[in-house]
């Protein structure tokens, strides 16, 4: 077979979790995929259609799903390890104003979204991706035109002329705003909004904020809801409110997660969504295992089934993008991840999975990740190789000819690795380069903001690091390992955190 190019037709055999409006599985299975787009789906015992007749076929041995869909992710913060909590927080207006948070998080931060955006973004791209997504929502913006995303970009995406998704992070300030998202709402956009996230119900505040402005509606995507009230669930459900639903930066935080059990009473569309990694799972495939055990001291309020449905057709639904992704259809795009079988239960393999076992990812059509025999399979043996579970697996993160596509994985580390390891040479580096140039370097801005701001220029370099707020404490901060199997701290951290229930110990339990 010719080096794999994604314009060319193939087939993916295997047991096909279709997600469909019928959820059908095929057990031996068809995919054929056209020029990054699945051409048709169907059962390996008819024959294939007269365009496929010379197709290669690649028979993955394996669940194959539609590629994961996170929309709650805040990407410039995904090289930072779990944060060590210490006490319990009612609302999230606590913590981010406590100093530490300023020296621990949002420092390290804003020196490597300034001194490496693009290896920033690429790593954490990287990281959901080996925990199965293949679109998602929380990139932090560019300050210049960027092409070379590996992932869907929720927000970046625009899939021509259609209708555009907006976030906002920030609670909504003034008339003016709320009245620009009523506007947004009504023209056929999507919002996803952190809405009430603690326990204080002082936040139902802002549940009444957005229902006074008619904002309590089929558009509004909200994250958390936390403090809100199984009344509220009632009239969400009501109004065909979309939630997200962050149960592990929930119980870390404030020892507490949103009541989903009346929010499933109310049919309201319920999404998964990691959050972050200071105080989140590293991917969905781990907050899936957070979901099963919450679901478990929930007497099973969920099937896996359910659990599922919240990592693929459901957010795709939240978005409007159910013509497009989340499930395995004719006409949507190839995004699509094969898992190995360590389950009959289709669904109840994906949420025992781990990175190991992913075996491929496509995007696009596009052969992105996985084994090495399974890239081998589709002519591809000069990716970069990595290791993931003691697995061997290859990777491909390049974008021939366009700008900043040419950087590999390898490169992506070590210069995070040597940031985060020397913190002040990166910051003097960027001070250097800032006092030289006339123009801004390219660099990562974390949150929604409607004008940008630039660095701020001064004579000496302390005063730069001061006037900037980087680099924090003079500590070195570790980069976050790419997959739990590498991370030797986290399940330390979680366990020595005061707010989580007893039962979250058991997510050791996974790791395989
Ligand atoms: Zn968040």
């Amino acid at each position: 077979m010719q080096p794999f190019s994604y314009s060319v037709k193939f087939v993916l055999r295997g047991t096909v979790v279709t997600l469909d409006s019928r959820r059908r599985i095929i057990k031996d299975g068809c995919i054929g995929v056209d020029a990054g787009k699945i051409a048709f789906v169907k059962s390996a015992r008819y024959r294939l259609p007269a365009e496929f007749q010379n197709a290669p076929v690649i028979n993955v041995d394996g669940y194959i799903y539609p590629g994961l869909v996170d929309l709650h992710n805040h990407l410039a913060y995904n090289f930072l390890k779990l944060w060590k909590i210490t006490k319990k927080f009612v609302d999230r207006y606590q913590w981010a104003g406590i100093s530490r948070y300023g020296k621990e998080i949002t420092a390290p931060m804003k020196l490597v979204t300034n001194a490496n955006p693009v290896e920033l973004m690429k790593y954490c791209e990287v990281k959901a991706m080996l925990g199965g997504a293949t679109t998602i929502a929380g990139f932090a913006k560019f300050n210049k035109s960027y092409a070379a995303w590996l992932l869907r970009n929720v927000e970046a995406e625009q899939f021509e002329q259609e209708s555009r998704i907006y976030t906002s992070v920030l609670k909504l300030r003034d008339e003016q705003q709320y009245l620009d998202t009523a506007r947004k709402m009504t023209e056929g956009n999507a919002f996803i909004y952190h809405l009430a996230e603690g326990t204080s119900a002082k936040l139902h505040a802002e549940y009444d904020e957005l229902s006074r402005y008619g904002l309590i509606r089929d558009k509004l995507v909200a994250i958390h809801c936390t403090a809100l009230t199984a009344e509220h669930m009632k009239e969400m459900g009501r109004k065909k409110v979309k939630i997200v639903w962050s149960p592990l930066s929930n119980l870390l935080l404030y020892g507490a997660t949103s009541d989903v059990v009346s929010a499933k009473k109310s049919r309201a569309t319920i999404c998964l969504g990691p959050d972050w990694s200071p105080t989140g799972s590293k991917s969905l495939l781990w907050e899936l295992k957070v979901a099963d055990l919450v679901n478990q001291s929930l007497n099973n309020a969920f099937t896996y089934r359910n659990l599922v449905e919240m990592v693929t057709v459901n957010p795709a639904k939240a978005i409007g993008w159910d013509d497009k992704v989340g499930t395995i259809q004719p006409g949507h795009l190839a995004d699509l991840v094969v898992f190995d079988r360590i389950d009959d239960d289709p669904y109840r393999n994906l949420v025992l999975s781990t990175e190991g076992g992913l075996k491929l990812v496509l995007i696009g059509g596009r052969p992105r990740y996985g084994d090495l025999e399974m890239l081998a399979a589709f002519g591809i043996d000069s990716a970069e190789k990595i290791t993931v579970d003691g697995r061997e697996k290859a990777i491909d993160i390049l974008e021939p000819g366009v700008a900043y596509g040419d950087i590999k994985l390898e490169t992506v580390l070590s210069s995070l690795a040597g940031a985060l390891a020397n913190p002040i040479k990166a910051a003097k580096k960027l001070f250097e380069t800032v006092s030289k140039k006339s123009a801004e370097p390219i660099r990562l801005i974390p949150l929604e903001e409607d004008e940008i701001p630039s660095l701020v220029k001064t004579r000496t370099f302390e005063s730069f690091v001061e006037k900037n707020q980087i680099i924090g404490t003079k500590a070195a901060t570790a980069l976050d390992p790419l997959t739990m199997s590498e991370d030797k701290d986290f399940f330390k951290t979680l366990e020595e955190n005061p707010n989580i229930p007893a039962y979250l110990a058991k997510l050791r339990q996974y790791a395989r």
